[in-house]
Formats: structure tokens, C-alpha cells, sequence
């Protein structure tokens, strides 16, 4: 055990088949961090389709989370699956007391990759809630443009970025030259964009990976944009490094992304 790995503490949905907190704990372990991991949800889904979600109770994971922070010396904080509005509270009350002054990564999600919906209709204003003080929000563009109400990416950004999180990655804003980009926004501005080959295909994971890898690289202390930068590669290799042991979307390799 490396006494020195960053304690990262995951908050996130279980889904058995390998996105969510798991994709959350590989991450982590591939880049030397410890996994602290608090599931909001358990659902049933494998890389077909999403059938259910079983939402935690909202006490349940504020005292997880009250527990881990006596307990060890956490260094930054990710959130994915947040499955309802009350457990989103317990979240904003954490982040504005206990857990005040950790870089906090928050993937606002929506949708499974399969499509199927991650979050019940009072999330859209719960995520809005939760943006303010984080330090990077990692959501697609159809998230973006989803959560802000509008069709239009720029109104989007400057919505989001109006509800007070410090920057806000919007992956895959389109394509250049059949290449996928994603755009980092600071104070308004796009300050890192980034363009990676696109493999076809789908990936089940691929968001919770790279909000992960961004959440253990500020956790060893990197600034945002180097964070950013090197989540985006670490992320980039585990979908290029992918395999497909179940019968739809492959799975990102978070164990072999560790080696350049
Ligand atoms: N969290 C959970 C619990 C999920 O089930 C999923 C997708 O199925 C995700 C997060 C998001 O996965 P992705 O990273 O593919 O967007």
C-alpha cells in the first residue's frame, strides 16, 4: 500500500456493470489514488440498457461521507450519479460545510450511455444547485445544453458558469476534422481545447473515467488546466485501450491507461 496516495473520495451510482463508482475506484487506483466510495444509487443495468434505480437515502450518504471525512485526510472529491433532489441537498450542504475548500469535480449527469434516464426531473435544478463552488463541472454538450434550458452552447456556458462553478469542461462539443472536441471554460472564456481522435463505438464509463482522472490529478495538487489537460489523455487512453467483454458498449481500460 503507498501510504502516500491521495485520498479521493467518490460519490456515485453502482452499476454492476462497470460504469459509475466502479469506473470511479479503477480510476483512482490506475492513478495511485485511494477510492473513498459513496453510492447514491444502486441500479440494474449491464451494457444493453439501464431497468432500474434504487436511490440511497439522503441521511445515509451524508453520514458516510461524515464518517470518511473523520476518518481520513481527503484531498478531493467527484461526484457522478446523483439520483434525486434530496440527496443533491445533502451534497450542497456538505460541499458549503465539511467538505468547504476541497477541489470539487462534479459530472452532471443525465443520461446512461445507453440513453436511458440517470437522474428524476428535480435534478435539472438539483445539478444547478450543486455547480455553485465547484471547482470543474464535466458535463457533455447535450448535459450542457440540457441543464441551462437552451439550444445555443455559448448561452449554455454562460448560464452554468453563472451558477458559480469555477470552470466547466464541456466534452464533445463537436468535431474538427473528424476529431472530438472538448473546450474548457474559465471565467467565460475557452482557455484549453482540446481536439482527440474519435473511435467509433460506445463506451460505457468514458465520463466517469475522465471526471475521475481530473479529481485524482488536483488531488496530487496539479493546477486546473494541467488537471484538465491530463485527465483529458489518461481518459483518451483508457477509451483507445478499451475491450468489449460484454455484448454492447466496451468498457474503457483504466488499468492499461496508467502506462503511457
Ligand atoms: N454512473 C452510473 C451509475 C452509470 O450507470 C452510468 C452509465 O451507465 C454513468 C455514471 C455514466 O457513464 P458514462 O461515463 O458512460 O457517461
Amino acid at each position: 500500500m503507498d501510504l502516500s496516495a491521495p485520498c479521493v473520495l467518490v460519490i456515485g451510482g453502482h452499476d454492476p456493470s462497470g460504469a459509475g463508482i466502479a469506473a470511479d475506484i479503477e480510476t483512482c487506483a490506475a492513478l495511485g489514488c485511494l477510492a473513498l466510495s459513496v453510492v447514491t444509487a444502486l441500479t440494474t443495468q449491464n451494457t444493453a440498457g439501464l431497468h432500474d434505480i434504487r436511490p440511497s437515502a439522503a441521511d445515509a450518504v451524508r453520514r458516510q461521507v461524515e464518517l470518511l471525512a473523520e476518518d481520513f485526510p481527503l484531498a478531493a472529491v467527484k461526484v457522478g450519479m446523483v439520483p434525486d433532489a434530496t440527496i443533491a441537498q445533502a451534497l450542497r450542504t456538505l460541499h458549503d460545510g465539511l467538505l468547504a475548500g476541497l477541489p470539487w469535480v462534479v459530472d452532471p449527469l443525465l443520461r446512461a450511455g445507453s440513453g436511458n434516464a440517470l437522474a428524476g426531473a428535480d435534478m435539472d435544478l438539483g445539478w444547478r444547485r450543486l455547480l455553485a463552488g465547484t471547482t470543474v463541472a464535466t458535463p457533455n454538450r447535450a448535459e450542457a445544453l440540457a441543464l441551462a434550458g437552451t439550444d445555443d452552447l455559448d448561452t449554455a456556458v454562460a448560464t452554468l458558469l453563472a451558477d458559480g462553478c469555477t470552470a466547466l469542461l464541456v466534452t464533445d462539443i463537436g468535431d474538427r476534422d473528424g476529431q472530438l472536441v472538448n473546450a474548457l471554460y474559465h471565467r467565460g472564456q475557452p482557455v484549453v481545447v482540446e481536439a482527440m481522435p474519435r473511435y467509433p463505438g460506445d463506451y460505457h464509463g468514458s465520463g466517469c473515467t475522465l471526471a475521475s482522472a481530473i479529481a485524482c490529478c488536483l488531488a496530487r495538487g496539479a493546477p486546473l488546466e494541467e488537471a484538465v489537460r491530463e485527465g483529458q489523455r489518461f481518459a483518451h487512453r483508457a477509451v483507445a485501450r478499451a475491450h468489449r467483454p460484454g455484448s454492447h458498449q466496451a468498457i474503457p481500460n483504466r488499468a492499461a491507461a496508467a502506462r503511457p
